[in-house]
């Protein structure tokens, strides 16, 4: 198999000499070795994005079966509510803390911050940040989670492309693991700074693709192999550059770990290092601390916090 693709231009920097950095079979993962960005060979279509985010994208039951046609989605969105809210919390957290080292909320200013949550989900963040006192509103491309949310809670969320969304800028917008899944992805990000108030912060996560962790594992990543949905692949630097390109000055990069339980944590090693990952399995059940929950931080992913330049 040729291992080149220089029929292909990088996205991020324009030159044509990326190879094949994984070979997945079905699918590569090419890198631009001019700036190191990844994206999935070949792309989906629009209609097989579409397919993908339906209802059973937040209860996948054949995520655990571990080829590439079944990992997508979550397999039980339900139950992770309460440790991605941990997540969420910590996030929240430092954006009030940045938003805070602006002097927004001095001088006497009671209005309450407009947050705008980009592929919202069932509003576990919406959820976070409205407790927070943020007068917030998301919106998902997936029907589901936005029908849901509509049964659930009072804040709005509104179903469709954001890329499509008309509304006024915001004091803050957030876009927790998107970016990866969006056919352009740079396109994307200016939308997102034209939709962040001149001074307002920007919070973003995605997989960080040269961590040490995702370069030992490499394509035996469930982060790579989601080739249904997976399309592109950042790391600090082309996210940093990105984002300056799109109008944001950086702030801040974190690894972004999370909260699992036990028996979530060995079940997804095993599908990464099959015997390691079984005799984990085995020992976290005999010890009965299967539902234990743990912060787990392989340094796979990472949170960004920009703050919107003024347009000059
Ligand atoms: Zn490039």
């Amino acid at each position: 198999m040729a291992t080149t693709a220089a029929d292909q231009a990088c996205d991020y920097c324009g030159r044509n000499s990326a190879s094949a950095r994984y070979d997945l079979g079905t699918h590569r993962i090419l890198r631009c070795p001019g700036c190191t960005f990844m994206w999935l060979d070949p792309q989906p279509t629009a209609e097989e994005l579409h397919e993908v985010y339906g209802e059973d994208y937040y209860s996948n039951q054949r995520f655990f079966e571990g080829n590439g046609e079944a990992i997508y989605g979550y397999h039980d969105y339900v139950s992770e509510r309460f440790v991605k809210q941990q997540d969420h919390q910590r996030i929240v957290d430092r954006i009030v803390e940045f938003l805070s080292r602006n002097g927004d909320g001095a001088h006497g200013e009671r209005r309450m911050p407009g947050l705008l949550d980009i592929g919202c989900g069932y509003g576990y963040l919406l959820d976070v940040a409205h407790d927070r006192g943020f007068d917030v509103e998301g919106i998902d491309y997936n029907r589901a989670a936005v029908d849901r949310i509509a049964r659930k809670y009072r804040f709005r969320a509104v179903c469709g492309d954001f890329m499509a969304y008309d509304g006024a800028p915001r004091d803050v917008v957030t876009m927790m693991d998107v970016i990866e899944h969006l056919p352009r992805p740079f396109d994307a990000l200016s939308k997102a700074a034209s939709l962040t108030r001149p001074g307002g912060i920007f919070a973003l996560s995605t997989m960080d693709s040269d961590s040490i962790v995702s370069r030992m594992l490499g394509q035996r990543l469930e982060d790579f192999r989601r080739t249904r949905e997976h399309l592109y692949f950042f790391n600090r630097r082309t996210m940093r550059g990105s984002l300056e390109r799109a109008g944001f000055d950086v702030l801040r990069i974190d690894s972004y770990g999370l909260t699992i339980r036990m028996d979530s944590l060995a079940r997804r090693a095993r599908m990464a290092l099959p015997r390691a990952g079984a005799v984990m399995e085995r020992v976290v059940r005999w010890s009965g601390l299967s539902a234990q929950q743990v912060h787990f931080d392989p340094r796979t992913k990472m949170v960004v916090y920009a703050r919107r330049r003024d347009p000059a």
